[in-house]
């Protein structure tokens, strides 16, 4: 071997480095490796949900974001297109302190965590390294074979962590079959000038239209449009102008906002996919993430699900170096502990797309009536709003809650916000 470590961690991602952090303060040796030159540039809107602010806080790592790099944002309104407003969800109904979306300014989380990793770890990262294959011996994993600066290179590793995303090198050199869906609708992002001092997230939602408009720091406004990765090109096609266009009339109060958008520079299209991996551990190796379960990004809580993935597996390694056990059967704790909570949370993402940017006109219909009854009941708000800010690992609404909430059945309950939620 050219280099042996306890734990060698693929990918340096939203997962991997949080692990990388997690276990260097457990005494636990590790080595990272990512394929990119550097740590990410580029635009991408970034939602800090409840759960991801807790999970930094406890690895004091909340304080260390830059004061000016966040816009915490209390309220969310969803409105049809065109402007009518159909309901309002407050994160003030949300166990204090963390009863705040905190908006983010692309990568700062991703560059804080980065930066602490190298505080705490120097070397531990090493970009430009890709996992390549499996190393054997008597048919059990002793570690990777890496190319590192060009160079081929041996690791020695007691366990093999597979954070390298939805298209997972590590996952498939385990042999483990996984159903990987590519999204034909993800989000066109801009960030463009805020013109009106905007305070509240908005979500314009109509007949296949999902606009989303998020105050960002800066003085920024995040635009969020859904555009099926096919209509891309043709959209292009039509001009800056007609999409202008498009937006002020989904938005017509916004039209000095999106005055500001003037080149297809300020935006990003970044296609996604939902992983449903068989398995997640076998003997000495892992996956967590994206590798293991990639969602919807409408969720906005793929990140946060990688952070939590990093914390709960490296409590599981720790036991595993005590025992000197990395059997697959001391690994997939970690996957029981984690699976039913990520599963629901891909289900529920994938819904509300269904719903919110559905084109029949039934189904609009029945959307606008949930949103209006949720409006006026926070025992319902409070479900669904705590299972989007990670705080419940069950369904939001039973077959019951469908009936209230589509206006069906009267909800006795309707005032009633139960006992908040620790964070999960
Ligand atoms: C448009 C968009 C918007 C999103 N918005 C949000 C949001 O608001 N909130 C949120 O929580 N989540 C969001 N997500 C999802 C979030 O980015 C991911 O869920 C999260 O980054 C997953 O972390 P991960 O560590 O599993 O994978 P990643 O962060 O993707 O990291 C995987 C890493 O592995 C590296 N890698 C891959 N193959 C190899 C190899 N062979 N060798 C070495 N390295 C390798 C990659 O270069 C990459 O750095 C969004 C995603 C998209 C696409």
């Amino acid at each position: 071997m050219d280099v042996t470590t306890d734990v060698l961690i693929v990918g340096a991602g939203g997962g991997g480095a949080v692990l990388g952090i997690a276990l260097a303060r457990k005494g636990i040796a590790n080595l990272i490796l990512e394929q990119a030159s550097g740590p990410p540039q580029g635009l991408r809107g970034e939602i800090l949900q409840p759960n991801g602010q807790a999970v930094l806080d406890n690895l004091g790592l909340l304080d260390a974001l830059p004061p000016d790099a966040s816009k915490p944002v209390r309220l969310f309104h969803f409105l049809r297109s065109g402007g009518e407003r159909l309901c309002t969800i407050d994160y003030e109904l949300l166990p204090s302190p963390f009863n705040r979306a905190l908006v983010m300014w692309p990568n700062v989380v991703h560059h804080t965590i980065l930066d602490c990793l190298q505080k705490e770890n120097p070397g531990a990262v090493r970009f430009h390294a890709a996992f390549q294959s499996f190393l054997w011996k008597d048919k059990q994993i002793i570690g990777v074979q890496a190319e590192i600066d060009g160079a081929s290179v041996q690791i020695g590793a007691h366990v093999v962590v597979g954070a390298d995303g939805p298209f997972s090198h590590v996952r498939k050199a385990m042999g483990v079959s996984a159903s990987v869906h590519q999204y034909k609708d993800s989000y066109l992002v801009a960030a463009l000038d805020d013109t009106e001092g905007l305070e509240e997230g908005h979500y314009y939602v109509g007949k296949g239209t999902i606009l989303c408009l998020f105050p960002a720091p800066g003085k920024k406004v995040y635009v969020l449009y859904m555009v099926s990765s096919d209509s891309l090109a043709a959209l292009k096609a039509q001009g800056v102008a007609a999409l202008r266009q498009q937006w002020t009339t989904i938005a017509p109060d916004r039209r000095r906002l999106f005055d500001s958008f003037e080149q297809w520079t300020q935006t990003a299209y970044m296609g996604t996919g939902r992983v449903r991996a068989k398995t997640w551990a076998i003997d000495r190796a892992v996956v967590i993430g994206d590798a293991a379960h990639g969602m919807n990004p409408h969720a906005s809580q793929g990140r946060m699900q990688a952070m939590v993935d990093a914390i709960t597996l490296a409590d599981i390694l720790e036991n595993c170096q005590r025992s000197h056990d990395w059997s697959a059967k001391a690994l997939q704790s970690f996957e029981r502990s984690r699976r039913s909570h990520v599963t629901m949370l891909q289900r529920l993402a994938d819904e509300e797309v269904f719903f919110w940017n559905t084109g029949n006109p039934i189904l609009v219909r029945l959307r606008d009536r949930v949103f209006r009854t949720m409006d006026a009941n926070r025992r319902l708000q409070y479900q669904v709003l705590s299972a989007t800010a990670g705080l419940r690992a069950t369904a939001p609404f039973g077959w019951l809650d469908r009936f209230q909430a589509a206006g069906f059945l009267p909800d006795p309950q309707a005032n009633h916000v139960p006992v908040q939620h620790q964070h999960v």
